[in-house]
């Protein structure tokens, strides 16, 4: 069941300022949801009009003339003080400390988050939350892919894109919700710990892919980051599901995990090579464990009517993935391109390495934007690889952990280029660079397809 709330009429005539737009349709969706609910929407983005162009022209399209006003470019403190409430994106790291959420604070506006405003249309019943440092999507895309082919309908928002909040309106009492939650998101949704001052929010099934070290920029701290990705577990009310995934593959922070969940009933994946391998398309035995997470957490949330496992696994096996993941971009003269723009974290690169099964064949593209993470293991990775090809800011700190063994690049085209001159017969290139895409593309997508089209010859 979906409740619209029959408080949605508050915001009709309110004073509603969205900060931080973004462009991956969370921004836009809660603005355009705020004001065809009447609400005198404000959006404020530190990026300019020309870089939010897209997003703002989203927001004019669904919206009556006039009835969204627009600063962009930098942000004014009378938005945040003279508003009725304020709703944060995301995106705005520390937000305990950024400047003018303490101004609205203090001038007693309430924030909210789009992710709240979702939250509370839902039925935390009929949800599947899904968060971990890696494996999110590939596992959310999975457990909607397995509720689909078992004939349930399925919706898949949150922080795989899209605007969940605008989707509550065309979900149908017994659909199913798989909802991907990202550090950012679970902040603003645990109790106690910002400006939102709404108790902690729980799904009914809660899954959990593992815990490492990332986004040190916007959370402070490793502690902090892992006490906001743990508040998924927070609201747990007896009888809810705790999917977590097995200790060697949680983190270092398995058994914490486990006890944060201890009035649940706790299911374990069992561990990898523990079975047969599963036959997925999608390479790399995380990928089994991400099929084994969305297994559990469908069964989870299906109870009785969930398919069983031979179906389940058939139906997974149908499974192509997602783009920019370990996804196969081109095969030219025996060497297998792989684009994983996706993987951000150097845990991330240092399984999509492990996915192959010789090391000392792969091509290795890594480096990029500094997220402030250890970098020293991808470096590592060089002395076991065919070779490590450098790229952007964090460049020269992984060519510097690697013993001297790294070609520095510095550009995409660059290694591409080198990777063509060196490669032999059987060697797999992959991108997979361990490092956010800011520093020298909008963002992973975009440096993912810039990879494609290098390597398929469409590039300039
Ligand atoms: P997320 O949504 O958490 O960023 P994705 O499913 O999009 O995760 O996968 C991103 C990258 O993370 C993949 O390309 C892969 O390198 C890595 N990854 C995926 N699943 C796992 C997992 N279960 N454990 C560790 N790393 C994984």
């Amino acid at each position: 069941m979906v409740h619209w709330t029959s408080d949605d009429g508050k915001f009709a005539g309110k004073r509603v300022t969205v900060m931080g737009l973004g462009r991956f349709g969370g921004g836009s969706g809660v603005a355009s949801w705020l004001a065809k609910r009447g609400a005198r929407v404000v959006v404020t983005d530190l990026e300019t009009a020309d870089k939010l162009a897209a997003s703002v022209a989203e927001v004019e399209a669904s919206v009556e003339p006039g009835s969204v006003a627009w600063r962009l470019g930098s942000h004014e403190v009378r938005d945040f003080v003279e508003a009725d409430l304020v709703v944060a994106g995301p995106a705005v790291p520390k937000p305990w400390a950024n400047r003018y959420l303490l101004a609205a604070r203090k001038a007693g506006v309430p924030v909210t988050t789009e992710v709240r405003l979702a939250v509370q249309r839902l039925d935390r019943e009929r949800v599947i939350g899904v968060t971990g440092s890696a494996g999110k999507s590939t596992t959310c895309a999975m457990a909607d892919h397995l509720l689909c082919a078992s004939g349930a309908r399925s919706h898949l928002g949150g922080n795989i894109g899209g605007c969940m909040l605008a989707e509550a309106a065309k979900i149908a009492p017994g659909d199913w919700i798989v909802l991907e939650l990202s550090s950012f998101m679970l902040y603003w949704l645990g109790a106690g710990v910002g400006y939102d001052e709404a108790p902690a929010w729980s799904p009914r099934v809660a899954v959990i892919t593992n815990i490492t070290d990332n986004h040190t920029d916007w959370h402070g701290t490793f502690e902090h980051y892992a006490a906001s990705k743990l508040g998924l577990l927070r609201a747990e009310k007896p009888g809810d599901i705790a999917v977590l995934a097995h200790r060697e593959e949680a983190g270092p922070l398995g058994d914490r995990m486990r006890r944060e969940a201890s009035a649940r009933t706790v299911i374990e994946v069992a561990s990898p090579g523990a079975g047969a391998r599963m036959g997925l398309a999608v390479p790399g035995s995380h990928n089994e464990q991400n099929a084994r997470m969305a297994m559990a957490a469908v069964r989870a949330a299906m109870g009785t009517e969930a398919p069983d496992d031979g179906a389940m696994l058939r139906a997974l096996r149908g499974f192509t993935g997602l783009p920019h993941r370990l996804c196969l971009v081109g095969e030219r003269g025996g060497v297998k391109w792989y684009n994983d723009s996706k993987s951000t974290t150097p845990g991330s690169t240092l399984l999509a390495v492990r996915a192959f099964e010789d090391a000392s064949r792969i091509h290795l593209i890594a480096g990029g934007y500094d997220k402030g993470s250890d970098l020293s293991p991808v470096g590592e990775l060089a002395a076991s690889l065919a070779g490590l090809y450098t790229i952007g800011k964090t460049g020269p700190a992984i060519a510097a952990a690697s013993g001297g063994r790294a070609v520095e690049c510095g550009t995409l085209e660059r290694a591409v280029a080198r990777i063509r001159e060196r490669a032999r017969e059987g060697d797999v290139a992959l991108l997979s660079p361990a490092c956010a895409s800011w520093d020298q593309f909008e963002h992973y997508e975009q440096r993912g397809e810039v990879f494609a089209a290098l390597v398929t010859g469409d590039a300039r």
